[in-house]
């Protein structure tokens, strides 16, 4: 299997707090990955080691084999949109496809993004300081895409789109990575937005991986079980109980289940969003974090 992104032990201090510690994953190549956690968890710092724009303090990190930072050899392989989708803001849509073209000499699809931005409606003429957030963001996906990159980076790409543009950045996103077999790591809050794009999952938790792996293999191997309020007794196909909550008589139960062993059939038994499961696992690791912190009904 080729990894597009693998790091070992990774840690980035600032001073004394680490904001990326022991980070040990791998992101295999076609993917479309999600990075999720709550603020200040690590996910900018990962990115930004990622595509060498930070130097590990500890441990290391590699992009289709190699450390980002060897070189442009390497980076021409990676596209990165950074938060807040920070584009020349004088400069019009047409004006930086132009000077995209000439800062990538090797590989650029000048094409691909005025199609993008035209099917879109964005004018090509505008300067981007006047389109809106969610324009820019769009055109800075456009530049993105351009570079025709085997890692597409994003920090919260979605964050200014409304529902609408979000659900069809994402379809474009879907189509764009399909043609072109591009491995993407896009980190966001938006948990629903990613369950329907998203085939592979990191979550980071105050600085440490909590959670990573296929969406599918993870969602098959949790369940929400309702059924008596339950004690600490252990419950026949249940390996870990992520998260419990109970009324008087009830307990709802968020578990990993033992694949070999079918769950007692006291519980019922219902199949988990990734937004449960991710909300789930973020909680059992730090209270403070609640559905309600992330912008989602309890
Ligand atoms: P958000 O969702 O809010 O964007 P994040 O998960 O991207 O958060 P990071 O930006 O990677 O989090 O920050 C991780 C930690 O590192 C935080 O505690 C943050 O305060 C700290 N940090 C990040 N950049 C710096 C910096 N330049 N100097 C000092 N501390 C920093």
């Amino acid at each position: 299997m080729e990894l597009a992104v693998e790091t070992r032990a990774l840690g980035k201090r600032y001073g004394r707090t680490w904001a990326l510690r022991d980070c040990a994953l791998q992101v295999p190549a076609g993917r479309i990955a999600a990075l999720v956690g709550p603020n200040g968890a690590g996910k900018t710092t990962l990115l930004h080691l990622a595509v060498g724009l930070l130097r590990p303090d500890a441990g290391e990190v590699r992009v289709f084999g190699r450390d980002p930072r060897d070189g442009p050899s390497v980076l021409a392989d990676i596209g990165f949109v950074a938060q807040d989708t920070p584009v020349y803001r004088d400069f019009t849509p047409a004006e930086l496809i132009t000077m995209g073209g000439k800062l990538n000499r090797r590989r650029w699809d000048a094409a691909l993004a005025r199609d993008r931005l035209a099917a879109l409606g964005i004018p090509p003429d505008k300067p981007a300081g006047k389109l809106s957030g969610g324009q820019r963001a769009q055109v800075a996906l456009a530049l993105a895409l351009a570079k025709r990159p085997r890692l597409l980076l994003l920090d919260e790409p979605i964050a200014s789109l409304d529902p609408l543009a979000r659900r069809e950045f994402m379809q474009a996103l879907m189509g764009a990575v399909a043609e072109s077999e591009t491995t993407v790591l896009l980190s966001s809050h938006l948990l629903a937005d990613l369950e329907r794009s998203c085939d592979y999952l990191i979550v980071l938790q105050t600085a440490r991986v909590q959670l990573t792996g296929a969406v599918d293999e993870l969602v098959d191997a949790h369940r929400t079980l309702v059924g008596p309020r339950a004690g600490s007794e252990s419950i026949a196909g249940v390996a870990e109980v992520v998260r419990a909550s109970h009324t008087e008589r009830q307990s709802t139960l968020l578990v990993r289940r033992d694949p070999a062993v079918p769950i007692d059939p006291l519980w019922t038994e219902h199949e988990v969003t990734l937004e449960d499961l991710v909300l789930a696992h973020l909680a059992a690791a730090e209270p403070r974090v609640t559905a309600a912190a992330w912008g989602v009904p309890a």
